[in-house]
């Protein structure tokens, strides 16, 4: 059994992940308006992936024999200035996840409970990941952005994002 402490801690981190979902679904209602399809697709994708976090997690949680709690998904309410704000707002957005996975962590490692920090494993890895990527997004917006061809080809560029589904829970 897991800790009390813990698993509420995973389940809130279950209802934060779907919130990303929400949040980057929201930037690529923005794109979809802006006319930038491409960079909409790329948070469509996101969108999914960040399920797939709250969904992972919501199985170990089950297989550790927690019932899970759904809350209220917060409504993502930013107004975007200009084309870059989202994806800036993303790179902080991937940084607080980083966080709250980190918070986790520290709580079971201080409960010895390496079961849950092996479990979390993957989301620290992935979250140097997560951060590359939108950190890489900003620069790249900031390098070719304000230009009109460059903002197509970086658009033409993000529609190739493909979305794979995660591999079976062993990994
Ligand atoms: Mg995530």
């Amino acid at each position: 059994m897991l800790e009390k402490n813990i698993a509420a801690l995973i389940n809130d981190q279950v209802n934060k992940e779907f919130y990303s979902a929400y949040l980057y679904l929201d930037f690529a209602n923005y794109y979809a308006e802006e006319g930038l399809d491409g960079f909409a697709h790329w948070y469509e994708i996101q969108a999914k992936e960040e399920q797939d976090h709250a969904l992972k997690m919501r199985k170990y949680l089950q297989d550790n024999g927690y019932r899970v709690i759904f809350e209220a998904i917060a409504k993502p309410d930013k107004v975007f200035k200009n084309h870059l704000d989202p994806l800036e707002n993303g790179l902080e957005h991937e940084r607080y996840v980083t966080s709250l996975i980190s918070n986790i962590y520290h709580v079971a490692f201080e409960a010895k409970d390496f079961k849950t920090m092996q479990f979390l494993d993957w989301f620290v890895k992935e979250q140097v990941e997560e951060e590359k990527n939108a950190d890489d997004l900003v620069k790249r917006m900031k390098l070719f952005g304000s230009d009109s061809r460059g903002l197509y080809m970086l658009d033409q560029e993000l529609k190739g994002r493909v979305y794979t589904a995660p591999a079976s829970e062993e990994d």
